[in-house]
This record gives C-alpha cells, structure tokens and sequence, in this order.
C-alpha cells in the first residue's frame, strides 16, 4: 500500500511508465495484443507502437499522463508492463520524468521491531 492511496489509484491518475519507457517483450506475448499495437523490435523480440522513440507513449494509453488514464489492453498487457510496480524504482524514473513526485511505499517505511526483541517468559 503507498502513503494515503492504493497502488491502482495511483496508476489510474499517473500513466508515467507507460509514457517514458521502451516496453518491449518477447514476441510470442504479442500474438494476444491488436496487431497494430505492436512494433517487431528484433527476430525475438517486440514492443509496444509508440514507445520506441524519442518521446514514448504506448498506443494503448488512453486519457492524459498525470491527471487521468487507462490502458485499453489491460487484460493482454505484457510481462514488461506488469514489472512496474507503483512505488518501485521505475515508477519514480517514470513519475520524476514527468514531473510527478515519486510514490512512497509505506510497506517498504515500516520499521520492523523484530531485531532487538528480548522474549520475557
Ligand atoms: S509510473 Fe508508477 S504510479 Fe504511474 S502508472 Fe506507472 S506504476 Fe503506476
Ligand atoms: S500496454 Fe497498457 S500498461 Fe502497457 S505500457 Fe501500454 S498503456 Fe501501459
């Protein structure tokens, strides 16, 4: 869970790694997106429309980055897509590049008082 909100409400009103990276996969996971969503990269290897280049954005962003978005394939998104979890590393890349604060993981902040502790009885 991140400080104040979920993680899916998060992605809702964010967008940012669908609009920063190359999100590449291997080609078989392709067979199951439109196929006009999908850009062959090398013999084995695929990626989204849109987010080899300069500027990315995948094809099958809806909406606006930062305020509201949806992925219009989210049931056949890749592998690549699911590595990116709200809160991590790449999130923050994502979310910094747009000028978006980064997410804090109040799992990650939690002290844990396990180290030190002396059992009484
Ligand atoms: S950058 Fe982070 S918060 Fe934004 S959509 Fe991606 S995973 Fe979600
Ligand atoms: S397929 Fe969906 S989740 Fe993956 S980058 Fe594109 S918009 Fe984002």
């Amino acid at each position: 869970m991140l400080s104040q909100i979920s993680a899916q409400d998060a992605c809702l009103s964010c967008g940012a790694c669908c609009a920063f990276f190359r999100v590449s996969f291997y080609w078989a996971e392709g067979e199951a997106m439109p196929p006009d969503y999908v850009e062959p990269l090398t013999a084995v290897y695929s990626c989204m429309q849109g987010t080899n280049q300069k500027q990315p954005r995948c094809i099958a962003l809806d909406g606006v980055v930062g305020q509201q978005v949806s992925c219009t394939m989210y049931e056949q998104r890749s592998s690549s897509c699911k590595e990116v979890q709200a809160g991590d590393a790449q999130c923050a890349k994502a979310r910094q590049a747009h000028n978006l604060i980064p997410l804090i993981d109040i799992n990650v902040m939690t002290p844990s008082n396990d180290e030190d502790f002396d059992q009484v009885c």
